[in-house]
């Protein structure tokens, strides 16, 4: 089999949100919706009262504004697009100010300034990168500026001297001098993540209660939905998107809108979300759970290694990943792989190999399988799996 083909995997890194797998595993909602709307003929853009061409953009925008409480909504191709889009239909040719601070490079390929290049926005960086003050932003204005941005810095944090301006002041100089506000927010957190000890982040809903004009989020991150880029705001911005050109070549299809809004619905009743949401789900297992599963598995992989490995079980800590908060840890359970005959690297090579593929993570000499995003039934996969990687390593074919 190729090795390039697109394969399922079972993600033992830790890393709920990690892009190389995929980011979120969809919920059990998702994946129905996705099925029914794609064996048959579905109501794309017809509206069904009168019989009329749609929009589909009205698919998933009565849910979004009941959500976040904002106005309006749309969805694009991912966030990037989401961003690029706001900056070509309100600021081609005009200034966008940003902060130093939030010059943010994300996921390898996303750099702010080349997004604002492309679009044809004129960048205005203010103040310096731990410092920016409201009256950085006072001072740059001027009548070519057309949005204040804002972007959440998702991939890192400043420790130290550290000044930035409240979203809430943004908002209150945008008013004052007719300039929308712009936030980028990145990992699209709708509900407060601090009970599960993950900060104290501003949700996408607190952003539209600030007054924030247009916010945007991606729908594959802490929303555990499918690839997408969703921007909430107000009318009057939202709908200067929706008519511009670019918008056309960002739009989504079927499968997206139908995976999006059964993964939207969920959130309307979030004490449902630890067991319907897989993303949720990875963020809010207890330890004393995740202890439990890494024991079982722990015991199903000592029957297959029969003594050729050492496999204990330890504490560690798992990230959130994929641009979305993976400077916040989560502390977990790992079954940790020690072999005096075979390497870490050719013991992960051999499970990398197996169909699911398996993916852990390479720890000084070790090879670990991190619980907290192993899914339920992904257990007697890996013990599965096991045996074909030790015969493997056994006859030396790996
Ligand atoms: C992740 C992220 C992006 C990029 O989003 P994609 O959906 O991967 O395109 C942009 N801005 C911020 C702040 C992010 O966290």
């Amino acid at each position: 089999m190729p090795s390039t083909l697109l394969k399922s995997a079972v993600n033992g890194t830790g890393v709920i949100l990690h892009t190389g797998l995929g980011r979120a595993v969809l919920p059990q909602v998702a994946r129905d919706a996705v099925m029914a709307m794609t064996d048959r003929y579905c109501t794309l853009e017809l509206d069904i009262t009168s019989g009329k061409r749609g929009s589909r953009h009205d698919l998933v925008t009565e849910l979004l504004c009941e959500l976040t409480g904002a106005q309006s909504a749309l969805v694009v191709n991912n966030n990037a697009a989401a961003v690029m889009l706001i900056l070509h239909a309100l600021a081609r040719d005009k200034e966008v100010i940003i902060s130093r601070g939030q010059l943010v490079e994300i996921g390898g390929s996303f750099r702010m300034p080349d997004v604002m290049a492309q679009s044809g926005a004129k960048l205005v960086s203010v103040g310096t990168t731990n410092r920016t003050e409201l009256v950085d932003y006072e001072a740059a204005i001027t009548d070519r500026t057309a949005i204040i941005m804002e972007v959440h810095r998702s991939n890192f944090e400043i420790v130290g001297e550290e000044a930035s301006v409240m979203l809430e002041d943004l908002v209150d100089l945008g008013t004052k001098t007719g300039i929308p506000v712009v936030y980028d927010h990145g990992s699209g957190a709708m509900t407060d993540l601090s009970q599960y000890g993950l900060g104290t982040d501003r949700t996408v809903p607190e952003s539209v209660s600030a007054g924030v004009q247009v916010t945007c989020f991606s729908g594959d991150k802490l929303l555990g939905g499918p690839q997408a880029g969703i921007l909430v705001g107000q009318k009057e911005w939202l709908d200067r998107m929706k008519s511009d050109p670019m918008m056309r070549a960002l739009r989504v299809d079927k499968m997206i809108f139908a995976a999006l809004h059964a993964t939207l619905e969920l959130f309307l009743d979030p004490e449902k979300l630890p067991a319907l949401h897989p993303v949720t789900r990875m963020i809010s297992e207890s330890t004393s759970s995740l202890e439990h599963r890494a024991h079982i598995l722990a015991d199903r992989l000592r029957l297959q290694f029969a003594h050729r490995c050492g496999i204990h079980v330890n504490e560690a800590t798992s990230e959130i990943g994929g641009g979305a908060l993976p400077v916040r840890q989560l502390p977990t359970f790992v079954v940790a792989f020690t072999s005096e005959v075979w390497s870490n690297h050719a013991l992960a090579k051999a499970f990398r190999l197996q169909q699911p593929a398996i993916f852990g993570r390479l720890v000084k000499d070790q090879f670990w399988l991190d619980v907290r995003t192993i899914m339920p039934g992904d257990i007697p996969v890996i013990e599965h799996a096991a045996q074909a990687v030790v015969t493997q390593l056994d006859s030396g074919t790996e």
